[in-house]
């Protein structure tokens, strides 16, 4: 059995689906079991998110402008991947009723003028819910029989709003009994990503560019021989190829370096897809649904057999730094502790830490949203400290860039970290914090974000990552 994820791009059009259904349809000739997993038609999703947003400051009219955009892409899909007329009139009554539940919340939200995080995750959740119909329908007007399938049904999780955790083993229990039956009976089973449910059935989400780790999800669940996630991007690149035009296809990388790439800005995964493959040791691979004959990125416990010490570079802008600093921090304990208890207990999350070994500060990375909140959150707990001034400030500089140099064969050799800064250097991006995690596979600076892009491009260049390079 196998796992095939279709990303926004990839199901954004009718033509697109028309391709979907092509590949589906080679895969079953080898593979007779197969899950598909949805996301949203591109641009869907930011497009509900946004509507709400402005209906809950009570611009009602957004509600219906968004309506209307929503209604015109899936009927307008529809008419051209279904011809039967019955088959077309039963799936749009269901795509009805979708489109009015929107009309109906996003007008409720409009009159009270707020947004609780539940009715938020619900209308995030629509897009996938409307194209796993579509889709579902597609594949069934081509004669290979298929299901839409609601997640909330299958991955259970708690209710963290917005990124919700999934508890792995009642969704295995839920996913087994609901869609075996379905593959049992030699029908497909088209799956919403990017949603989940509470166990009580409340809807949940699992965070932008969630569906990928929904595949991951539900490959675990089901024991699947492997996960292929269908993108618009040949495989992992050796470099996001919207900053570098002759950014390679990695063929074979391991699931601890797709995992930093992931975890450092190559959107093409979302970063926790890997984490129920990697107990189970279920392979992942990476796929361009533009070009299906291409062979993609394989994603697996080992590293392949491409042995370059730097594989590839990623960036992650829109970030701030926070330094925590003062002459009287020196071996005074406790510091980085209560610090990074005060950021926990604001719900931010910390992308990278670095600390010089004077001592005398500390300084760490978190999105540009949290700064202000991280910072008065940090004012507050080591207000003691500030009063006896072993603390002076605590800074906020943004908007700022994570470049990070990712590759296992980097690990125990010497002289890497030099190339690197005086790519750097060159390019010219001037360097204000650095990281290195002991697995040695990932080195990690921070650059003003005017300058990521350059020094993406000159360490790319440095290493001979792009097309000369590796011809
Ligand atoms: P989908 O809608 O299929 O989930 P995404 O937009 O989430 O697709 O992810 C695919 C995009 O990720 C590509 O279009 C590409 O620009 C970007 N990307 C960033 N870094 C990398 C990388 N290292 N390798 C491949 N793609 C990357
Ligand atoms: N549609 C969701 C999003 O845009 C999930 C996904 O595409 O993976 O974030
Ligand atoms: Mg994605």
């Amino acid at each position: 059995m196998q796992i095939h994820k279709f990303g926004g791009t990839s199901v954004g059009n009718a033509e697109r689906i028309q391709q979907l259904v092509a590949i589906v349809e080679a895969e079953r000739k080898r593979n007779t079991r197969l899950v598909v997993v949805v996301s949203a038609m591109s641009g869907i999703t930011n497009l509900l998110l946004e509507a709400t947003q402005r209906a809950a400051q009570g611009e009602v009219a957004a509600i219906t402008a968004a309506g209307a955009t929503l209604r015109a892409r899936h009927l307008e899909a529809l008419e051209q991947l279904v011809s039967d007329g019955a088959a077309r009139y039963a799936v749009a009554a269901e795509l009805e009723a979708f489109f009015d539940r929107f009309a109906r919340i996003g007008e409720g939200i409009a009159l009270v003028g707020e947004l609780p995080p539940r009715a938020q995750d619900f209308i995030a959740g629509l897009g996938e819910r409307l194209s796993a119909r579509l889709v579902a329908a597609a594949l069934g007007s081509r004669g290979l029989a298929s299901v839409a399938c609601d997640a909330d049904r299958l991955i259970i999780t708690d209710d963290t709003f917005g990124a919700a955790v999934p508890d792995l083993a009642a969704t295995a229990l839920a996913t087994r009994e609901r869609l075996l039956p379905v593959l049992d009976a030699g029908q497909i089973p088209v799956v919403t990503g990017f949603i989940g449910a509470t166990p009580d059935g409340i809807p949940t989400t699992l965070g932008r560019g969630g569906s990928d780790y929904s595949a991951g999800i539900l490959g675990a669940a089901l024991e699947a021989e492997a996960v292929v996630i269908w993108t618009d991007a040949d495989g992992f690149m050796t470099a996001d190829p919207r900053l570098v035009a002759d950014a390679q296809v990695l063929s074979h990388i391991s699931y601890a370096e797709a995992g930093e790439l992931a975890y450092y800005g190559a959107k093409v995964l979302h970063p926790k897809t890997l984490l129920p493959l990697i107990p189970k040791g279920i392979p992942l691979y990476i796929k361009n649904s533009f070009r299906p004959e291409g062979t993609g990125t394989k994603v697996s416990a080992t590293t392949g057999d491409w042995h370059a010490d730097v594989k590839s570079v990623t960036s992650i802008t829109g970030l701030a730094l926070l330094t925590v600093a003062g002459r009287g921090m020196l071996g005074v304990p406790g510091i980085a502790a209560r610090t990074f208890a005060a950021v926990a207990a604001a719900g931010v999350n910390v992308l990278l830490i670095s600390q010089s070994s004077s001592e005398n500060n500390l300084c760490f990375m978190v999105e540009g949203r949290d700064a202000e909140r991280t910072r008065s959150a940090l004012v507050k707990a080591l207000s003691l400290e500030v009063h006896h001034g072993c603390v002076e400030r605590v800074e906020v500089l943004a908007p700022v860039a994570i470049v990070s140099v990712v590759g296992a064969g980097m690990r125990g050799r010497p002289g890497i970290a030099a190339r690197i800064f005086s790519a750097v250097a060159v390019a010219p991006a001037n360097v204000i914090a650095i990281a290195q995690g002991s697995s040695e596979i990932n080195i990690s600076f921070v650059v003003a974000e005017s300058e990521a892009a350059a020094a993406v491009s000159a360490i790319h260049e440095r290493f001979e990552l792009g097309a000369k390079g590796l011809g």
